[in-house]
């Protein structure tokens, strides 16, 4: 094994820092030797500061309408070749109880970018579900203003997943017609600011990606300084413009995930979906290289085949007791077990440390 490979390896497991260059030479490790040395001590700094449990994330997906037109989506507002659902609000109450019911410390609530649910019942449906049950309620739904953001954070929202998808602009402007990636950090930099617990992340494959640019994916996470990142591979949807372009590497998405973990030591990492829709052990190998959550999908069964973000997504035959019950089966196959807290991520004396920040100058300031 090279030895550039090895000193950055020790380094990034005692420093949990890397420059650029080191980054993207642990990101090329090969299968064999390399690989298992990275994935190996990606498991072991998993072990030290997040032990042997996994979180579980109940996800419900409540609309299937976008506003946006990204290039990688399959809910697109271009495809009209989908059928559309969006969940009234005493629906979307029955769904989080029925997630409750199954014993989910942490719900998420995801959809395409759906202005149909403005910020009053948005608050009005966290009220109801916070009544039942003191659950965590992430929210995955796209970008808004602040005060609206500030609105949900008030009427109990905890958690906002909103990924770069990637830190490289040119290419995200491209894929995101009518989206910026400035506004993109911005809406980011507000949740930061409101004060939720911040998710954001990245997928490995889009055209064009190169490995300089998901290092500085795994920069930028870090000077976020997110409680969690979403790395999973770009899978091709056939409604789509990229309908022709490959799934995303395996092993490259493996890499990227395990070197998150050595310079993110504290983070949540979730062994995503979508890698395990690309290999049918995905989550596993996940595990097993640095992830420490999964998010299982309780959206209720006449539903998730219509969330097709990506075709064939995984676990979108089953009704969400099948869902945990295999989820819990792959956790105990790795030798792990389920975690019964919500899994937060108190970082009370939080700062944005760089004020010369290479991705997060604030452009647009409120
Ligand atoms: N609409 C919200 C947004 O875009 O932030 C949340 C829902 S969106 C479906 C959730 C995530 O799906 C996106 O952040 C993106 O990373 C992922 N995604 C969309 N299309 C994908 C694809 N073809 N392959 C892999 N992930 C995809
Ligand atoms: Fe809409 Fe999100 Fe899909 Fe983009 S990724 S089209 S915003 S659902």
């Amino acid at each position: 094994m090279d030895s550039k490979f090895q000193v950055s390896l020790e380094k990034a497991a005692l420093q949990h820092h890397l420059s650029r260059e080191e980054i993207i030479l642990l990101l090329r490790a090969q299968p064999g030797k390399e690989q298992n040395e990275l994935f190996a001590m990606a498991d072991r700094i998993r072990e030290r500061y997040q032990g042997d449990e996994v979180h579980l994330r109940g996800i419900i997906e409540f609309s299937s309408y976008c506003r946006n037109d990204c290039h990688y989506c399959g809910l697109r507002c271009s495809n009209n070749n989908i059928n559309r659902y969006r969940f009234s609000v005493e629906q979307l109450v029955n769904a989080s109880c029925q997630a409750v019911e199954l014993g989910y410390n942490t719900i998420v609530l995801q959809s395409g970018e759906d202005p149909w649910y403005d910020a009053d019942s948005l608050s009005r449906l966290i009220t109801e579900i916070k009544k039942k049950k003191n659950v965590a309620i992430t929210l995955g739904i796209g970008e808004r203003s602040k005060e609206e953001y500030r609105q949900l954070h008030q009427a109990g929202a905890d958690r906002f997943l909103l990924k770069h998808e990637t830190t490289d602009a040119e290419l995200f402007n491209k894929l995101r017609p009518g989206t910026s990636s400035d506004k993109r950090m911005q809406c980011l930099r507000w949740l930061r600011e409101i004060g939720y617990q911040v998710g954001s992340g990245n997928m490995v494959g889009l055209p064009g990606q190169t490995l300089e640019s998901l290092a500085d994916d795994i920069l930028f996470l870090k000077e976020l300084d997110v409680e969690m990142a979403g790395i999973g591979p770009f899978i091709p949807h056939s409604q789509t413009p990229l309908a022709d372009v490959p799934n995303g590497d395996l092993q490259l998405t493996l890499n990227t995930l395990a070197v998150a973990r050595l310079l993110l030591p504290y983070c949540h990492l979730p062994a995503t979906t979508a890698t395990g829709t690309l290999h049918p052990e995905g989550r596993q190998m996940a595990l097993n290289c640095g992830a420490n959550v999964i998010m299982p999908n309780v959206t209720p069964y006449d539903y998730r085949q219509l969330y097709q973000i990506y075709p064939n997504k995984a676990g979108s035959t089953d009704d969400p007791k099948q869902s945990l019950k295999k989820i819990v089966s792959i956790i105990n196959q790795v030798g792990r077990k389920v975690s019964e807290g919500r899994g937060d991520t108190p970082k009370p004396s939080f700062q944005i440390k760089s004020q010369n920040s290479v991705f997060l100058n604030d452009k647009h300031s409120n």
